[in-house]
């Protein structure tokens, strides 16, 4: 089997090769490392089974040979990196997602379209179902990556209706673990870096809002297989288990042992107040359901981060405070304090 992965140098897209590498399937990546990293499939590069191919699906895609499959993940996907970054999320969804479904066409190949949680927005149904049709702010901050996805989706079922190709459709709610970058702004890898070099872990907002984090292993065994089979979804994949913003940070507290300061910050425009997959279908339809506990996650993702000292500090300055325009620290508490008071 050979499988084309987009955005293969990032987060998800390297766990994704490492996996399609160790069941022996031949990979090729293709990324602009524009938020990827070389450093991600630095360890595949003398396995055989590996191509890395620096281009930016965005302007085409050609690859010789035969492909089995097509994984489209190319995109910013961290909100600090489309906001940097919103041309090129817009393009990617867009004119990436065509070219990545043309060469989908072109090889017979199955089609994997990574979609995402964001296309529910701030959603009124909970926990979200594959048929919620969302609730999105079409002109909002967010909406470069949020309507980017939609329209991936869209184009994708086109091209599956219109020219029957194989298309199958995940959407992805929040994942992390390690290869995270200690600078992308995500929530997990901002508060493992702040607790990390005792600075303040900024919260925005009051910390009610609610994420699932699912761990990267567990999302990745659902990509895979979503990829070996002709299901059509949109599937669901992420963990269930809700914790609030606050939450989360007590938790990274408790497992670093660090002392830093809990700070509030200004929510972003748009920030999605709750949101939990309901995975009903992941279950029944891929025999999928995540198996590593958040906390077990996080603890793998405290050591990958305490194995790169350097780059934790030198992200200290990129997740200080928050990283949206007009946010400003509005209190402080003491993370002490706050465990006397839950
Ligand atoms: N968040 C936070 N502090 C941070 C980064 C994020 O409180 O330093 C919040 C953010 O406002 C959101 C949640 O954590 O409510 C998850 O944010 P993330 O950027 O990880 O992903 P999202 O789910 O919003 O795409």
């Amino acid at each position: 089997m050979r499988v084309i992965v987009t955005g293969g140098a990032g987060f998800l897209g390297s766990h994704l090769c490492e996996a399609l590498l160790k069941s022996g399937t031949t990979v090729v990546c293709v990324d602009d490392l524009s938020t990827g990293r070389l450093s991600n499939v630095d360890q595949f590069q003398d396995n055989p089974l590996f191509t890395f191919i620096n281009a930016d699906v965005s302007t085409g895609i050609d690859i010789d040979g035969p492909v089995d499959a097509v994984a489209h993940l190319a995109s910013p996907a961290s909100p600090p990196d489309y906001h940097r970054l919103p041309l090129e999320t817009l393009a990617v969804g867009s004119r990436g997602t065509e070219h990545a479904l043309r060469l989908a066409l072109k090889k017979d190949a199955r089609f994997v379209l990574a979609s995402t949680s964001e296309v529910y927005g701030d959603p009124a149904v909970h926990p979200q179902t594959e048929e919620y049709w969302g609730n999105v702010n079409s002109i909002g901050p967010r909406s470069v990556y949020d309507e980017a996805k939609r329209f991936a989706e869209a184009i994708s079922m086109a091209y599956a209706r219109s020219c029957g190709v194989n298309v199958g459709i995940v959407r992805i709610f929040n994942t992390f673990g390690p290869r995270m970058r200690p600078g992308d702004g995500r929530v997990v890898s901002s508060f493992i870096t702040q607790a990390l070099n005792g600075a303040p872990l900024t919260i925005y907002g009051d910390g009610t809002q609610t994420r699932s984090f699912c761990y990267v292993d567990d999302l990745v065994r659902g990509i895979v297989a979503m990829l070996q089979s002709d299901e059509p979804g949109p599937i669901n994949l992420g963990n269930p288990a809700e914790h609030t913003v606050l939450e989360l940070a007590e938790m990274i507290l408790e497992i670093t042992g660090s002392k830093s300061f809990i700070e509030f910050h200004r929510l972003p425009v748009d920030d999605p107040t709750r949101r939990q997959p309901d995975i009903s279908r992941a279950g029944t339809r891929l025999g999928w359901t995540p198996q590593v506990p958040t906390s077990v996650g996080l603890r793998r993702t405290v050591s990958f981060f305490q194995s790169q000292p350097l780059e934790v500090r030198a992200a200290a300055e990129t997740v200080a405070g928050a990283q949206f325009e007009g946010a400003r620290s509005t209190s402080v508490i003491h993370s002490e304090a706050l465990a006397k008071t839950a």
